[in-house]
């Protein structure tokens, strides 16, 4: 029940009784209604059902006498000032929360009527908390990110205290449950009685109070545990990404759910090897009369046996050339290529047969002007 319900919600009308009728008449009335819609004499009637759930919240209110009051006064308090919910005044969705959260101090009745009004409820208990997300770091080589890997990580991470198994109590001792909040770890706060619910100070949201600490975690009832975990990273991870593990953070309170470990991967860059999504990279040279004459190159390959390629006569250099399935490791398991790049090596001194080899292929081709089509091209534009 909220605040808003006693706004909306009309229970004289509910009941079908007058807004002065007496504790009596509201119990005879009640009566009857609970008998006509008890959902033991309405099976499967989910509109019986539902008017049964109004006609006992009806009655809860209406049947306590300083409940009904407050209720009266409430009504009476926004059917005079005309505030309703999405009201009037083209003011749609109108925000209770703003109405009275701003006020500051002197706001006046509407605090005082519904502060405390919703704290009572002593029926919830505090909730499970969800443990909290966790980050970490790893470095993996080149070889580990192409091809996934189980990598040990040691977390600090916060768990329940051993000493007092997560009670914060000193062992021997119990906590009790915390009078400001009931146990619900959280309050209403005075003002906001619209769905305004904060954690409770006087138990820090816990719902229990510690009298004697435990000496181990000081009341905190956690303690940092630090656990060595094998994670499985992935296939294909590539460097600065973030991954998620489900469920691998630290455990959660009160059988709440473990939060995630986020892992951000380094990887470790490679002499020989690159790496372009599925597929890896690699320049190999290649000598200009193989360029030239084409020929049969070998190339290596990560964690495999060389490859040959066969390189066409007339390759420029530059030109790529793929070794299929010789890539990295898919989701799936089939695998990318390997991109070879070719690259003229040109030698930096030449001398002996070589140079009056050289020479004489100079001569041979003294002829061919290697930059007579850039002219050409150049002068045609
Ligand atoms: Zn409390
Ligand atoms: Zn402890």
């Amino acid at each position: 029940m909220s605040a808003k319900d006693y706004v909306e919600k009309d229970y004289y009308k509910v009941l079908g009784v007058p807004k002065d009728a007496t504790a009596a008449e509201i119990k005879k009335t009640y009566r009857k209604l609970a008998r006509e819609f008890h959902p033991d004499a309405n099976k499967g009637d989910a509109k019986a059902e539902e008017r049964f759930k109004d006609i006992s919240e009806a009655y809860d209110v209406l049947s306590d006498e300083k409940r009904r009051k407050e209720y009266d006064e409430a009504r009476s308090l926004f059917a005079g000032g005309g505030f309703r919910p999405g009201g009037a005044g083209g003011a749609g969705g109108f925000d209770f929360g703003d109405l009275f959260n701003g006020g500051g101090g002197g706001s006046g009745g509407l605090g005082d009527v519904f502060g405390g009004l919703f704290n009572r409820g002593g029926r919830q208990t505090a909730q499970p908390r969800r443990g909290a997300d966790v980050e970490t770091e790893v470095t993996l080589n080149f070889e580990e990110a192409v091809d996934g890997a189980t990598v040990p990580l040691r977390m600090t991470s916060q768990a329940a205290c051993r000493a007092c198994a997560g009670t914060g109590a000193k062992t021997g001792t119990t906590p009790r449950v915390c009078p400001t909040c009931v146990g619900a770890g959280t309050v209403s706060r005075g003002q906001g009685a619209f769905a305004l619910s904060e954690p409770c100070r006087d138990c820090k949201g816990r719902g229990m109070i510690v009298d004697d600490p435990c000496t181990v975690c000081h009341g905190s009832g956690r303690a940092s545990s630090a656990r060595t975990m094998q994670v499985r990273i992935p296939a294909g991870v590539q460097d600065s990404q973030r991954i998620r593990l489900k469920g691998k953070g630290a455990q959660g309170e009160r059988g709440g759910q473990p939060g995630d470990l986020y892992v951000t991967v380094h990887v470790d860059p490679h002499p020989v090897f690159g790496r372009k999504g599925d597929n890896l990279t690699v320049t190999v040279p290649v000598s200009f009369p193989e360029a030239a004459l084409g020929g049969t190159i070998e190339v290596p390959t990560l964690n495999g046996p060389a490859v040959k390629l066969k390189l066409p006569p007339g390759s420029a250099n530059g030109l790529t050339m793929r070794a299929r399935g010789k890539g990295a490791t898919r989701k799936d398991g089939t695998r990318g290529d390997l991109l070879v790049t070719v690259e003229v090596a040109v030698p930096k001194a030449v001398s002996g047969d070589a140079l009056s080899a050289l020479e004489q292929y100079r001569e041979a081709t003294a002829s061919d002007d290697p930059r007579a089509a850039l002219f050409k091209a150049a002068e045609g534009a």
